[in-house]
């Protein structure tokens, strides 16, 4: 079985800019590509989990959003990590035609983790979630894996909403030097 560190996109890897989508947008979180080379020596599976109801909403495509993604882990190449796995939730309740269905992939559910589990061979328990949100703690949680939150993105405001006491971080960096 496979150990694996579940890392939120956006207010977690890059700066939070609110439906990002385009390329020339995109900006690293300061240590973030180091940390994600610790994570990839250290023997970790590195999953990307995102919530993008932007697709949903009609602002930008699945396209859109796999192009980003290409580029992120070029970026990260570049600097000696790799992401190996990229997952998002394109759906919202409020959503357009066949992504307001309603489903379990969306953060505070599980499925993206559950998902990435089967397909990877993860054993949950051992493995770890990141994220600035309190859905990303609470998906986390629910996947039984140990979650941590950072004060990056939104983390700072959302530190008082956590319902379960969890490790938090000012950064991605700082919470993986302090894992590994
Ligand atoms: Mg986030
Ligand atoms: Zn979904």
């Amino acid at each position: 079985m496979n150990k694996a560190v579940f890392i939120d996109r956006d207010g977690t890897i890059n700066v939070e800019k609110e439906y990002l989508y385009q390329i020339a947008d995109f900006e690293f979180i300061s240590g973030v590509p180091e940390a994600i080379k610790m994570l990839n020596e250290a023997g970790f599976l590195v999953i990307v989990v995102s919530n993008q109801s932007g697709i949903a909403r009609g602002y930008y495509t699945e396209d859109d959003v796999e192009n980003l993604h290409r580029h992120i882990n070029r970026m990260l190449n570049n600097s000696g990590a790799n992401v190996d796995a990229w997952l998002y939730c394109p759906h919202h309740p409020s959503g357009r035609g066949s992504y307001s269905l309603p489903c379990d992939c969306r953060k505070p559910s599980p499925g993206m983790l559950k998902e990435a589990a089967l397909r990877y061979s993860i054993d949950l328990t051992s493995s770890i979630m990141i994220g600035d949100k309190k859905v990303d703690i609470d998906a986390g949680l629910s996947a039984g894996c140990f979650s941590i939150l950072v004060r990056t993105g939104y983390g700072a405001e959302e530190e008082h909403l956590l319902t379960t006491k969890v490790p938090v971080f000012d950064d991605l960096h700082a919470a993986i030097k302090s894992l590994l």
